[in-house]
């Protein structure tokens, strides 16, 4: 490239922040999963607002295609350049700073790169709360948290990332800065922007720092696991403990018998809470703002009545932060195991809550009739609606070859989603992953705004291209 990129790029960020060569920009390229390796024209890591600024001024001129990116977790393939090679990573982690904390608005300010545990932690030291919370949290940054507009595990209560969000600071796809960090929880004054740079998955901007919402801490967390016979039992078990434990309740997860003797064939080290399997479990989190007591006495007391109604075949109640922890432990290795176990054909789905157990059974049953013994592996977020429900192969046929099926399978489940009312991605987004698949599931009216929305943003389409449109 004769275009002087290069050298104006390392005067804006310095020299050591332009990566080029092929060692040094490896960490940068390959995506989570290990599935895909792009190339890139260079690895561009600025530390302030004003040098991404700088950075996509240039890129503009030069019609150099920018690809945001944080911690790298995305798993839809959207932070990772193509093949191409005309991209550069714009990475954004040293934009690292908790600028404010402001304990009365209950808000801190902070940028785009900071790692989403830091951020947890530094709410913690003022006495707040921040509640965004998943497995690659010691990773991802709030600036790919925001970008995906990611759930976790707390959304029951206190909703995706975009609700966790009250102001923004941009940069735009012409390079100026767009500095709304208003920690306003009213402002109603023309068209939500924040909203649409939240999920947009850096194809209309870079967010480089925000206003996050905090809340108070609760003075106890208590966790069950219960075992159950059906997902519809799960359904069910879910709303006598919304009746009972009311907004107590932050967590509710499922998880299959298939998943957690996944877990148990891959970390054998794990406890084993029953001794006894059952089909399904629930693992159900209870925040108390009064006492530890007062969260285990509701929380036995909804379990009690769900073992006397024959809902719960059988419970435990963590007694202990170490138990607690082992029971979350089973949960958060069931896509570990699943790795360790070989590729599978991996969906995240969402139905409304109430046709969760319609959509399992359904699906379950098209997929057997249609690959006989195939493993269907699922667990999520019952409590919002979110399944993660993976396919692996049936005995016999190595994991690799079954790849082979993703497309008819991915049809199988995506259709059987779209029929009981839900999404072809809850909470990871589009990237290029799922994004030839967005047309079956958009109406043309919708996928007509979404690009008008792109071209009037990014209208030189440098911003993250081919991914979601
Ligand atoms: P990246 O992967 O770096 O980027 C993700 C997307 O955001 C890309 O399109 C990228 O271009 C864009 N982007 C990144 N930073 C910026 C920025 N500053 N400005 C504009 N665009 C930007 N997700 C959930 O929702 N819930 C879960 O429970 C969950 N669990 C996970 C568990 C594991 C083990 C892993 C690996 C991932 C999980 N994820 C989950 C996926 C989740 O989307 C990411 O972990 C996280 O939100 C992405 O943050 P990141 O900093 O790694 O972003």
């Amino acid at each position: 490239m004769t275009d002087g990129f290069i050298e104006r790029c390392s005067a804006i960020v310095g020299p050591n922040n332009v990566l080029v060569d092929e060692h040094d920009t490896a960490p940068y390229l390959t995506d989570w999963r290990g599935r895909f390796t792009g190339r890139a024209r260079a690895v561009v890591r600025p530390a302030s607002t004003a040098e991404v600024a700088a950075v996509v001024r240039l890129c503009a001129e030069l019609r150099v295609p920018v690809v945001p990116q944080g911690g790298r977790t995305g798993l839809v393939l959207g932070s990772v350049p193509d093949a191409a090679g005309d991209a550069i990573v714009l990475s954004l982690r040293r934009l690292n700073r908790i600028r404010t904390v402001d304990t009365f608005n209950r808000t801190m300010t902070v940028e785009a790169g900071c790692i989403l545990q830091d951020i947890q932690h530094a709410a913690g030291e003022h006495g707040m709360l921040f509640p965004l919370s998943l497995a690659a949290e010691g990773s991802c940054t709030i600036g790919g948290n925001l970008s995906t507009n990611a759930g976790g595990t707390g959304v029951l209560r206190y909703g995706n990332t975009r609700e966790l969000c009250l102001g923004l600071e941009v940069v735009t796809a012409q390079g100026e800065v767009w500095d709304a960090l208003r920690g306003l929880r009213k402002d109603n004054t023309g068209y939500d922007l924040r909203d649409l740079y939240v999920g947009a998955e850096g194809t209309l901007g870079v967010i480089t720092a925000a206003v996050l919402k905090l809340f108070p801490q609760p003075k106890a967390a208590i966790t069950a696991l219960v075992a159950l016979a059906t997902p519809r039992d799960a359904l069910a078990l879910l709303k006598l403990v919304e009746g009972e434990c009311g907004p107590t309740l932050t967590g509710y997860e499922l998880m299959s018998d298939v998943s957690l003797r996944l877990v148990a064939s891959h970390f054998p080290d794990l406890p084993k809470p029953f001794p006894e399997r059952y089909p399904q479990y629930a693992l159900l989190e209870l925040s108390s703002h009064e006492s530890e007591a007062h969260g285990v006495a509701l929380l036995e007391r909804a379990i009690e009545r769900a073992l006397e109604d024959g809902l719960a075949q059988d419970a435990a109640v963590a007694t202990s932060i170490a138990q607690s922890r082992a029971l979350w432990a089973i949960r958060e290795h069931i896509p570990l195991a699943q790795a360790a176990a070989g590729k599978n054909i991996k969906h995240d789905i969402s139905v409304p809550i109430s046709r969760i157990a319609d959509f399992i059974e359904t699906t379950d049953a098209q997929l057997e009739a249609d690959y006989p013994g195939v493993q269907v592996v699922c667990f999520g977020h019952l409590g919002d609606g979110n399944l993660h429900y993976n396919v692996a192969p049936p005995e016999g046929i190595h994991h690799d070859d079954f790849l082979a099926e993703q497309g008819p399978i991915n049809r199988i489940v995506h259709d059987s989603a779209a029929a009981h009312g839900g999404s072809i991605s809850a909470e990871h987004g589009i990237g290029a992953l799922k994004r030839d698949e967005l047309p079956r599931y958009k109406s043309q009216v919708e996928l007509q705004l979404m690009r008008a929305v792109k071209a009037a943003l990014d209208p030189l389409g440098i911003m993250n291209p081919g991914k979601i449109l």
